[in-house]
């Protein structure tokens, strides 16, 4: 990837470790004795797991605003799943890193069914013409290939922090600031409470790239929203259509697609972040108590009508 030039580049040039906020800003003092008792808010590792209640969004955002950093959201919305993009983009206005520079990258083979919503302020989309899918899994897998390519002609330009993100999913609440970092990822909701690592649906056949044996694992994370700096999340994304193609040549898909190879990676290049799966819930389950607020929901659809080859 050709080196960024730092004029263009205000994460570089505020040096992103120095987290600089405003004299004079009101906030409530901060307590080395409560906050949140019901989860845990420190991986072994010792970077957040992020809940609400374990940060100020004034302080947080106080601090990145003055960074401004150009964020870019990579989405895919290829044959059917262009329904998704009206609400996905509005709720995300609402809610998504408001205040901050914003350009949603939209995959699609549907260019003229992108919907025309009203942008906030230092916001765009940009749309990307990608090829039709026979197989839902296909463009799954293929979004690795494609996001790779974007970053490589037009992102790597124009964005300091990348998120990839699935569709099919409505911003509810604050999805502030508190999110970036070098690497930040989601605890998926399906496995983030008292499941033991050798119950995780990591991919477990040596053959595929994405193996992780029995009795290892930090976390099983979701491969529907997951973020970072541009460099390291270009990496990321290349590493699993990279994994995705070694795979194809053994004749072996993982079993959660880019997914395995995500949790893989990050098994053994530690997330700076870890964020609750309030940062992607879903509208299948029931929201329990340590789930103080939803972000992000997936909807509810039907497999069989909205998928080119149906199914689960
Ligand atoms: N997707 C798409 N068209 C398809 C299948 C998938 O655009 O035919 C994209 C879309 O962005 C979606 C993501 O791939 O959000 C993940 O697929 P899906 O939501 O079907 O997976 P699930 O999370 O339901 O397993």
């Amino acid at each position: 990837m050709e080196k960024k030039n730092n004029e263009h580049c205000k994460v570089d040039s505020w040096k992103i470790g120095e987290l600089i906020m405003d004299s004079g800003l009101k906030y409530a003092q901060p307590s080395t004795q409560t906050g949140r008792t019901d989860v845990n808010s420190l991986t072994n590792w010792n970077v957040p797991l992020v809940w609400e209640g374990t940060f100020d969004p004034l302080v947080i955002d106080d601090i990145y605003k003055k960074m401004d950093p150009r964020v870019a959201v990579v989405v895919f919305a290829v044959g059917k799943y262009t329904r998704f993009l009206k609400k996905f983009i509005e709720t995300g206005e609402k809610y998504f890193l408001v205040g901050f520079r914003v350009t949603y990258y939209i995959h699609t083979d549907r260019a003229n069914e992108v919907p025309k919503v009203e942008l906030g302020k230092g916001r765009n989309i940009t749309i990307v013409t990608v090829p039709s899918a026979t197989r839902w899994q296909d463009v799954v897998l293929g979004r690795m290939k494609w996001a790779t390519l974007t970053i490589e002609k037009t992102i790597n330009k124009e964005a300091d922090y990348l998120f990839m993100m699935d569709i099919d999913s409505v911003f509810h609440n604050r999805f502030g600031a508190e999110s970036l970092s070098r690497l930040s990822a989601v605890l998926h909701r399906g496995y983030y409470k008292n499941t033991p690592r050798d119950s995780f649906p990591y991919e477990r056949r040596p053959l595929s790239k994405a193996y992780i044996s029995a009795g290892e694992g930090d976390y099983y994370y979701t491969a529907a929203v997951w973020g970072g700096y541009l460099e390291d999340m270009y990496k990321l994304v290349k590493y699993c259509y990279e994994m995705s193609e070694e795979d194809a040549k053994n004749k072996i898909e993982a079993v959660w697609q880019e997914e395995s190879h995500l949790n893989r990676y990050l098994l053994y290049n530690k997330p700076t972040k870890v964020l609750s799966p309030e940062y992607l819930w879903s509208d299948y389950d029931k929201v329990p108590g340590d789930i103080k607020v939803v972000r992000i929901s997936q909807l509810v659809k039907n497999y069989a009508e909205v998928r080119p080859n149906g199914g689960q």
